[in-house]
């Protein structure tokens, strides 16, 4: 299987390995590590309002690939999943679906909110090479690791507890005393003490919101 960097995935699904814009900059680039002769300068790169200098490599340019990844804004404002056949932009509901429901390997998950922020740029070299255990990103969330039977089981609980009237703000924050009560009689307190084993967790609060 071919070991791709996110950018090369994002660019090979949409087949535009052919049509990439080079420059002549010579050296290494800043988001994938990648020696290149084609070079593009960072400033031309990068947007106004990058604010993730944090994260970015040692180097002196951007590779075309990267390059033609960062400057498309369909990757900042829309989710998406991406394979080596396909790029698709998911509505509403997929957002909600695609987790329990991935492509083959290998494939990259964004899941965006309002579109503002590139959360996927920590995870250059961080390609979906299994279904059960991939690192997928959420804008509000950042970068998230997924493993299925910790996920499914996350799943589980938080319909239960939606079924029994607990709200999503409850799932994360705190309980109302209403809830407690509301516990003590029925009996299922056991499930608020599992509930709160989980609220600090990243996986938990994502599968929380896309409930
Ligand atoms: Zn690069």
């Amino acid at each position: 299987m071919n070991v791709y960097t996110l950018p090369e995935l994002v660019v090979k699904s949409k087949s535009q390995e052919l049509l990439l814009p080079k420059k002549h900059i010579q050296g290494k680039c800043i988001l994938c590590s990648k020696e290149t002769e084609q070079g593009h300068r960072v400033k031309d790169s990068l947007s106004g309002n990058f604010t993730n200098w944090s994260m970015l490599n040692k180097g002196n340019c951007v590779c075309p690939t990267c390059y033609t990844f960062f400057k498309d804004q369909v990757h900042r404002r829309k989710s998406w999943v991406a394979t080596e056949k396909e790029f698709r932009i998911l509505d509403k509901e997929e957002k909600k679906e695609i987790l329990w429901n991935v492509p083959d390997p290998p494939f990259f998950i964004h899941i965006a909110h309002t579109g503002q922020k590139q959360p996927w740029i920590t995870c250059i070299h961080k390609v979906s090479y299994s279904k059960n255990k991939f690192y997928f990103t959420h804008e509000n969330f950042g970068e998230i690791f997924f493993e299925r039977e910790k996920a499914e089981h996350f799943r589980t609980i938080i319909k239960e507890a939606l079924s029994k009237k607990i709200t999503k703000t409850e799932l994360l924050t705190q309980f109302r005393m209403k809830t407690y009560e509301k516990a003590w009689k029925e009996g299922f307190e056991d499930l608020l003490e599992e509930i709160k084993k989980h609220r600090k967790n990243l996986l938990w609060e994502v599968i929380v919101t896309l409930t």
